[in-house]
């Protein structure tokens, strides 16, 4: 018997899931209209869902949560439903919002994105309610805008305030592939993206650092981003050039603006070499400058991000940067598969040293997006 089966009396009218993502590279870059490299991830959320047999209301069990939560598709709106559920319901008001049928329906969601690590946990089941509520009214997906719909899920009725690179990835993600997204344009290509014929993986290292101010942080970025574009005369630092940049008097701004514009050109580098056919160790370098950027200039690395990036480094990773918002959260290292026991273990021996508790280590491949 299925969680849907257990849950409801009856069989699902089908299973729709959409992976969590990892970002390779474009860290900050989203809100000032530049280049963002995710990935999708072979970690999903799944959602099995069947018309209602209770016309009227909508119900949303999942696996993490006791109770259900019902609501009533036709008329939910923001500010109705609060807690997790309120990304699936969010999703449904976006859908009519979109002016897409919605009919009510139960949900049965379960997942195996880490929640809160910046995996993006979020956009996958978001992601995942859209491909269902589509599947189940026959109507056919279409990428882009069904991202829109499931950021606006997340901004509107969510209210989180969040870039649309982790629901592009999420409906756009490919087996071996990268999504490189022209925030600007919304314009999307697929990067040829296979590590294993090269024997190399790509390993996550999960710090759990205790995140801190995160809030205020971004904004407090944001807010440098949009003050040193105004000062520079540009609509977003996307247009800024670094010789514009290196003239800014105020050192902290000057600082901010010189990791996007440099973090923007390492992008278009990365995905030069590997759209080039070129071995993915040269995109090493590029993921190592990054994480310095990151940590000198935009000033977003914290101490058990920066030892788990360092101490790759000196275990034989390629290039290793910190992934994801900043203050916490996930570490990327790119690896030959020979040497992911040991970096892991050396990681590990590090944060143990410090008495911090031991970081959780997975491999990502690059993995299919959004469907049934
Ligand atoms: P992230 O997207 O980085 O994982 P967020 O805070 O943006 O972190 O989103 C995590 C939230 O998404 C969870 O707190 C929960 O409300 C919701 N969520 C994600 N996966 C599930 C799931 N399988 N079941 C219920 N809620 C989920
Ligand atoms: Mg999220």
């Amino acid at each position: 018997m299925t969680d849907f089966e257990t849950a409801f009396g009856r069989p699902s009218d089908g299973v729709w899931s959409a992976p969590g993502r990892v970002n390779l590279i474009g860290e900050h870059t989203d809100y000032n209209d530049g280049f963002v490299l995710p990935l999708a991830l072979d970690r999903r959320t799944w959602v099995a869902a069947a018309r209602t047999t209770e016309p009227g209301w909508t119900t949303v069990r999942s696996d993490r949560e006791d109770q259900p939560v019902r609501f009533a598709a036709s008329t939910v709106a923001p500010g109705q439903v609060a807690g997790w559920a309120c990304y699936v319901a969010g999703v449904v008001w976006a859908f009519r919002e979109a002016g897409l049928p919605v009919a009510d329906t139960d949900l049965f969601i379960h997942g195996d994105v880490p929640v809160g690590a910046g995996l993006s946990s979020s956009a996958s089941l978001e992601c995942a309610v859209a491909v269902a509520l589509a599947g189940l009214a026959e109507i056919p997906v279409e990428k882009t805008p069904f991202a829109r719909i499931a950021r606006r899920a997340e901004n509107e009725f969510v209210g989180a305030p969040t870039g649309g690179m982790d629901q592009m990835a999420a409906m756009h993600g490919a087996p071996d592939r990268l999504v490189f997204l022209d925030t600007r344009t919304e314009a999307v290509e697929l990067i040829p993206f296979d590590l294993a014929t090269h024997d190399l993986a790509l390993l996550v290292l999960d710090t759990r650092a205790p995140h801190q101010l995160v809030d205020g942080q971004y904004g407090e970025r944001r807010h440098d981003c949009a003050e040193a574009a105004a000062l520079l005369d540009v609509p977003s630092l996307r247009d800024a050039t670094l010789d514009a940049v290196g003239a800014l008097d105020d050192r902290r701004l000057r600082a901010r603006a010189r990791h996007v514009v440099t973090e923007n050109a390492r992008v278009l580098e990365v995905v030069d070499r590997l759209r080039g056919g070129r071995d993915p160790r040269e995109i090493g370098p590029l993921l190592t400058a990054s994480h310095e950027s990151m940590r000198d200039d935009f000033a977003i690395t914290v101490p058990h991000v920066d030892v788990a990036q360092e101490t790759a480094l000196a275990a034989g990773a390629h290039g290793a940067r910190m992934t994801g918002g900043g203050f916490g959260g996930c570490v990327i290292a790119l690896v030959e598969v020979a040497d992911v026991d040991a970096v892991t273990r050396a990681v590990e021996a590090a944060y143990a040293d410090r008495g911090w508790e031991p970081p959780v280590a997975f491999t990502a491949v690059a993995s299919a997006g959004a469907g049934r």
